[in-house]
């Protein structure tokens, strides 16, 4: 069987000027995320892209699973290719489509033809079609409003396609288009999440982790990393940059008031991320703070933590209830490696009473207390860095 996958383009098709460079950015990120499953074609046509398998070897259902997982598309289905003559249309649709017009009650069939050098047009394509499928399978009644199955046929420049339901996308677009952005990643549910809302915006995302041995596990490190590994199926290949922070969250302990504990330490992560930023060329950081979630997330806590970058903050799930984090933590696949039980960095040390309305000024006297600079470049020099490739890529 001559079987493809065809995705539809989403806001890409939105673009104008800029729609060449978002179709090319989304074909080598479709190109990329496919080398695991086998040789394929994949080039765009009238806001279109066709994934067309080269020889016998390929894993078309792991494509297609992989097409559902990028940016930029909004549909995605799986056709078969014919020849472009009407009755050839017809066999193809009931050969590839039988189990589904056996189960169906009602249809229609639907065409679009781009080639328009076909002898008939889409409505007369259409009905030819559908009458002999409704003689080939007379329990069917035509519902051309809402039929329970849509035969979708397609002619186009190459060959005819035809097609049953498609199945969404991930929408969005396709990422390295918004730039850059750092995301941090703790082992919590939120962060994850944040992460793969901001991907979706078209943004290639460089990650840090920062951890604290020997009061965080090296297991809760590995959580980490394999978080970053579950992201990479709708975020790319991404580097990891994991940051010491034992002798920042000691150095804060021993100087500073205990309810500001949490507060300094997160000043810290800020800064250390845009030095990261800096260096990768990164543009904003993302987290996965929430509104009054907890005392640190409060907006005067939020001032406090964004005086000391340059760089917007991102907080995509700012708004969002816990449950709505949960349901879009389960979809992306990172909700139960989340829960798995091993200390963050953020429960070391952690105040009885932390601040929740903090005071800059006071923040700042507390501060004067540490040698920000020196904290700074050990932790700095101690960075590891670790690519995270596909699951299933080297
Ligand atoms: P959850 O509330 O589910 O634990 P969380 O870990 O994301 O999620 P917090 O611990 O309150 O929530 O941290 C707020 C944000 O700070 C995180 O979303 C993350 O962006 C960042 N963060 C916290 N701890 C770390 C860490 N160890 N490394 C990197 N970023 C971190
Ligand atoms: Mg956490």
């Amino acid at each position: 069987m001559n079987e493809i996958i065809l995705l539809k383009l989403g806001e890409v098709v939105l673009k104008g000027l800029n729609r060449r460079a978002f179709e090319d950015k989304l074909t080598s990120n479709i190109r990329r995320r496919l080398q695991h499953c086998g040789s394929f074609q994949v080039y765009s046509k009238q806001s279109t892209i066709y994934v067309e398998p080269q020889g016998g070897d390929c894993d078309l259902d792991g494509a297609f699973t992989a097409c559902k997982q990028i940016f930029g598309v909004i549909a995605v289905t799986r056709a078969l290719a014919c020849p472009k003559d009407k009755d050839a249309i017809f066999r193809c649709a009931k050969a590839y489509l039988d189990q589904e017009l056996r189960q169906a009650k009602t249809f229609k069939v639907e065409t679009k033809r781009s080639d328009k050098r076909f002898p008939m047009n889409s409505m007369e394509i259409s009905q030819y079609v559908g009458g002999l499928l409704h003689d080939a399978y007379p329990h069917l009644k035509v519902d051309v409003h809402r039929p329970e199955l849509c035969v979708h046929v397609e002619v186009r420049e190459k060959a005819a396609y035809v097609h049953g339901p498609s199945q969404p996308g991930a929408g969005g677009l396709p990422i390295g288009m918004g730039g850059t952005a750092v995301s941090l990643l703790s082992g919590g549910i939120d962060s994850p999440v944040s992460s793969y809302m901001i991907a979706k915006r078209g943004v290639q995302l460089e990650l840090v982790h920062f951890f604290s041995p020997p009061y965080t596990s090296p297991l809760a490190r590995e959580k980490v990393e394999k978080l970053a590994r579950e992201l990479t199926a709708w975020c790319g290949r991404m580097k990891l940059h994991i940051v010491p922070f034992t002798e920042i969250q000691e150095a804060i302990r021993a100087a500073c008031p205990e309810d500001h504990f949490t507060l300094i330490m997160r000043r810290f992560m800020m800064r250390l991320a845009e030095a990261v930023a800096r260096r990768t060329g990164a543009k904003a950081l993302v987290t996965g703070e929430c509104l009054g979630q907890v005392a640190s997330q409060t907006m005067d806590a939020l001032t406090v933590s964004d005086e000391v970058c340059a760089l917007p903050v991102l907080r995509p799930v700012i708004g969002m209830d816990k449950e709505e984090i949960v349901r879009l933590a389960r979809k992306i696949g990172t909700f139960e490696t989340s829960i798995l039980p091993y200390e963050d960095c953020c429960t070391v040390f952690t105040p009885r009473h932390p601040k929740t309305h903090p005071h800059l000024d006071e923040v700042r006297e507390y501060e004067k207390a540490l040698d920000i600079q020196g904290l700074m470049e050990r932790a700095l020099a101690g960075v590891e860095r670790i690519t995270i490739a596909m699951e299933g890529q080297p």
